[in-house]
């Protein structure tokens, strides 16, 4: 069975054509500036790079685009269309309409586009990505897998804001978190990497790359996450604030002259290592900048480590105790730095970092860092949230 994995975003779109027998990636690539000019698609495949410029006027020719070149001649990996099973979507937000992987209809779609308003910067982008393969692939069954579904588990106690109780109800203004392909995916390889059933283990998995978060995992099941409404809830991100007090942002936005939306783009774009900084969003930047003395990068990474740190500490309580901390994604897979500051100095709790296992360069492998006799295995996993979706929309049909 062969499944293409579909993430979509404004202006690009990212694809992987997944062989299910032996979860290996056949082809693989980037739609970038969909209608912008300048468009380029760029295609991996047979161990070989094909890269085509011309312009992409929308996500339609886009999607046209990434068939014909897995049916290509020279770069195709393919005979036809038919050899594609499925179509499995990345989509960011499902709201409470959706709780799990769903087939696309006509109804969903419906349901698609009421909920659009919840993840405004990322749904819209998905949703065009959709369409565009079901007017080109009409007949083929299509997944939605959504980055909210492996929160649906959370109690409502850690799920509800403090607010009035009928507003929750009325307009679903709660905690659904984000990542959670990647969460699933890095929790159930640490079960398997440590011979255990998920339901015998208690796991944070701490997913740290540009956008940043942390879940509680509790017996497979996520009981807790650090994003909330949207992703920009928790840590501080490379462009995102993380948790602020409310009332600052008014006052905020009073002071600079910004209305609620502009508020909010500050807040996404221009805060976080960026913000506090003032040199990158990029982790490799900010500890180039530390290490040749720049203070405010200092401040970043280390506001970055503590909130990480906290979080760690508080899903531990919530989940009275702790077998295993996962580190993953860009920052985590590749900085050894910020895993020792955030996993460091936990020995009263059973973690004991090795420092010369922890300082490896990442080889897409999994690597256990903790110490012989740390009680607390710290791991860190690869990710790999496009062999989830597949995952997912293979075990839909
Ligand atoms: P992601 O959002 O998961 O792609 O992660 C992006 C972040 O990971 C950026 O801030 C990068 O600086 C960081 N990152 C990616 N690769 C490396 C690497 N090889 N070494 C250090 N940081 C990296």
């Amino acid at each position: 069975m062969k499944i293409l994995v579909i993430n979509a975003g404004s202006s690009s779109l990212k694809y992987q054509l997944i062989d299910m027998e032996t979860e290996g990636v056949i082809a693989k690539g980037t739609c970038e500036r969909i209608g912008i000019a300048g468009g380029k698609l760029t295609h991996k495949a047979q161990g070989k790079e094909f890269v085509i410029e011309k312009d992409i006027p929308n996500h339609t020719e886009a999607i046209s685009l990434v068939l014909k070149e897995l049916v290509d001649g020279e770069a195709g990996v393919i005979s036809s269309m038919d050899e594609i099973d499925a179509v499995g979507h990345r989509v960011v937000a499902s709201g409470e309409a959706f709780t799990k992987t769903t087939l696309v209809t006509d109804e969903v779609m419906k349901t698609m586009d009421e909920i659009a308003e919840l993840a405004p910067l990322h749904n819209p982008a998905a949703i065009l990505g959709i369409n565009a393969c079901r007017a080109v692939m009409p007949d083929k069954k299509m997944a939605l897998v959504f980055d909210t579904s492996f929160h649906a588990t959370m109690p409502d106690y850690a799920y509800l804001y403090a607010i009035d109780y009928d507003d929750y109800k009325q307009y679903k203004v709660r905690r659904y978190g984000a990542h959670g392909t990647s969460h699933k995916y890095v929790a159930g390889a640490a079960a398997e990497y440590l011979h255990k059933k998920p339901e015998e283990l208690k796991i944070v998995t701490c997913h740290l790359g540009n956008g940043s978060s942390i879940s509680a995992v509790d017996g497979g099941k996520c009981i807790d996450t650090s994003m909330g409404f949207t992703p920009l809830a928790g840590v501080p991100m490379g462009t995102r604030s993380g948790d602020i007090d409310v009332a600052a942002i008014d006052f905020l936005c009073k002071k600079k002259g910004m209305t609620m939306d502009e508020g909010l783009v500050y807040l996404n774009k221009k805060c976080g290592m960026l913000g506090v900084s003032g040199v990158s969003s990029d982790f490799r930047d900010l500890k180039a900048a530390k290490e040749a003395g720049n203070d405010r990068a200092r401040l970043a990474l280390d506001m970055f480590t503590y909130a990480c740190k906290k979080y760690v500490g508080s899903y531990m309580a919530a989940m009275g105790g702790l077998d295993c901390i996962v580190f993953t994604a860009g920052v985590g897979e590749n900085t050894p730095t910020i895993r020792s500051a955030i996993a460091g100095g936990l020995e009263f709790f059973g973690v004991k970092l090795d420092e010369s296992r922890n300082n490896y360069r990442n080889d897409g492998t999994i690597h256990e860092i903790s110490a012989e006799d740390s009680r607390v295995k710290v791991l860190v996993i690869p990710t790999n949230e496009e062999l989830v979706i597949a995952r997912e929309t293979a075990s839909l049909l």
